[in-house]
């Protein structure tokens, strides 16, 4: 046996994957007396589409009525209402528009609001363009209705997936980061175990939730009933300072054939996105972002809020959607036994991804009768946030632990103690980028161009690794070089 593992491991149920579906199926599994694995290939999780997208917890009234996009939407978003302090999940509930400018938009947002009743969504009703303006008031005056989606808000997906990851870890649950699945083996047409870049592992039940990847890992094991193909969509970000000038919750266009269209959105820290748009591709690694993007999106963002400040732009992102070849979520039982399916999770992913936690965890248990453990632990080891506590609290902090009397990054104002946290936490960081999104650390103006080092410097002590064995973010993403001779 090579790799990690000194002992043949065995688990009752493999989950692929570290975005927001395996992580929050792991957590939904962790409530039961099952052992369950989690294994991601890259050093950290969500580190697929769970890291690039609008981070928008959708109402629910575009999928279609029956579908399984519009069931989990929607139960989705109302899970994230009770899963919101259980977690301590960094959600604003601002409620979305989707905005109109001519009768025939109008007539779409009757129809979205009919779609939506249909589906379960409440709330929803149509304002005029004042009304909008009122609440928004930088948006283009041009626009003459919208419709407004009161349970929509927005998130923090990387923190909504390391809450879920971290739940589950402290309920026993394993997540192997840097362990890459390499096929399934299937005996007697049940799944037997999973092949990994770290040595096997023995399962009884295997989940895949592997993104765009989901459709090779389930012809791994011999399921090939559906593809998933990327559909590229490119950001941009702004400083905080371009909110003035641009909006405070969710504004979409009325929908396309292939996309919710380019919007206007607030993050949860206080910053606003434009984006995404829409490219098929046939490459699962292609997150490059074009200039004829760029303009496609400014041009689509325009419309909505004809100010929006380019100066103010601090990063380009793009995030792929996993579009499945059925046209929704493949979810549940395949043709082979033991294999469940979480895959083609498109948008509204993020937003079902409690819902198809529940979904599958039903499954398993319904099959083994596994029961609830007695000993189960609710939520997850609180996180202080330095920023956000008054003079005293922050000096009781400091007294505690020297540490956080350390400001490492300026622009965010991050303490050496939320760093040291981020990695010692369960499933800690173990990258740059990890530090950065666990803590905001590198997230600000300068985008980590003077924290940077110190944060590496951080890793390294706290990991026990050298410098050079610091990655930034993916696997082999290594920012220094040992100089040969160096040591003497
Ligand atoms: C442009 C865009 C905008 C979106 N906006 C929204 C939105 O506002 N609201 C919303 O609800 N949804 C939105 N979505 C959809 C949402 O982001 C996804 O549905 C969700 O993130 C999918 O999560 P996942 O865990 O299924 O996949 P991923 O996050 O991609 O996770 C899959 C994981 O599997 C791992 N993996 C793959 N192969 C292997 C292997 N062989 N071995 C081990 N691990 C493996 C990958 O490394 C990855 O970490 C958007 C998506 C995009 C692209």
């Amino acid at each position: 046996m090579k790799g990690i593992y000194s002992m043949e491991r065995q688990a009752d149920v493999v989950v692929i994957g570290g975005g927001i579906t395996g992580t929050a199926i792991l957590s939904e599994l962790a409530r039961y007396n099952l052992r369950c694995v989690l294994v991601e290939k890259e050093p950290d999780i969500a580190a697929g589409t769970t890291k690039a997208n609008s981070a928008i917890l959708h109402a629910g009234f575009d999928a279609p009525t029956g579908s399984f996009k519009a069931k989990m939407n929607v139960k989705g978003n109302a899970l994230y209402h009770e899963l919101e302090k259980e977690l301590n999940l960094d959600i604003k509930w601002t409620g979305s528009f989707v905005v109109a400018f001519d009768d025939d938009g109008v007539e779409t947002l009757k129809e979205l609001k009919t779609r939506g009743e249909a589906n379960g969504v409440p709330g929803l009703e149509i304002w005029d363009g004042a009304k909008v303006r009122e609440k928004e008031p930088n948006l283009s005056k041009d626009i003459k209705a919208a419709l407004w989606a009161p349970t929509a808000g927005i998130c923090w997906p990387f923190g909504a997936a390391q809450a879920f990851a971290e739940n589950a870890v402290i309920n026993g649950a394993e997540v192997l980061r840097d362990c890459e699945v390499t096929g399934i083996t299937v005996k007697d047409g049940r799944v037997e175990a999973v092949e990994t870049s770290e040595g096997p592992i023995k399962a009884k039940y295997v989940v895949n939730a592997a993104g765009v990847y989901a459709d090779k890992i389930s012809a791994m094991a011999g399921d090939n009933s559906f593809t998933v193909k990327p559909r590229k969509g490119e950001y941009v970000l702004f400083d905080k300072t371009a909110q003035k000038s641009m909006v405070s919750g969710i504004v979409f266009p009325v929908p396309t054939k292939t996309s919710k269209g380019i919007l206007v959105c607030a993050t949860t820290h206080g910053n606003v996105f434009i984006g995404p748009n829409a490219q098929e591709l046939d490459d699962k690694e292609d997150l490059s972002v074009t200039s004829a993007g760029m303009d496609e999106i400014f041009a689509g963002a325009r419309k909505l809020c004809p100010e929006i400040p380019g100066g103010a732009a601090i990063t380009e992102f793009a995030g792929l959607r996993a579009a499945s070849s059925t046209g929704d979520f493949v979810l549940g039982k395949s043709k082979v036994e033991g294999l469940l399916q979480a895959a083609g999770i498109q948008s509204p992913g993020l937003t079902s991804a409690p819902a198809i936690a529940q979904y599958i965890a039903e499954i398993i248990v319904g099959e083994t009768g596994a029961e609830k453990r007695g000993d189960y632990k609710k939520g997850r080891p609180e996180e202080p946030v330095f920023r956000e506590l008054d003079d005293e609290a922050k000096a009781a902090l400091i007294k505690k632990d020297s540490h956080y009397g350390r400001i490492i990054c300026r622009c965010e104002t991050i303490t050496e103690g939320e760093i040291v946290d981020a990695i010692n936490r369960p499933c800690g960081a173990r990258t740059v980028d990890g530090v950065k999104r666990r803590t905001r650390a590198g997230m600000g103006r300068c985008q980590g161009g003077f924290c940077g080092p110190r944060v590496i410097e951080i890793l390294s002590r706290e990991l026990g690794i050298s410098v050079p064995e610091v990655r930034k973010d993916g696997v082999k993403s290594y920012m220094y070089y040992e100089k040969e001779g160096a040591a003497e």
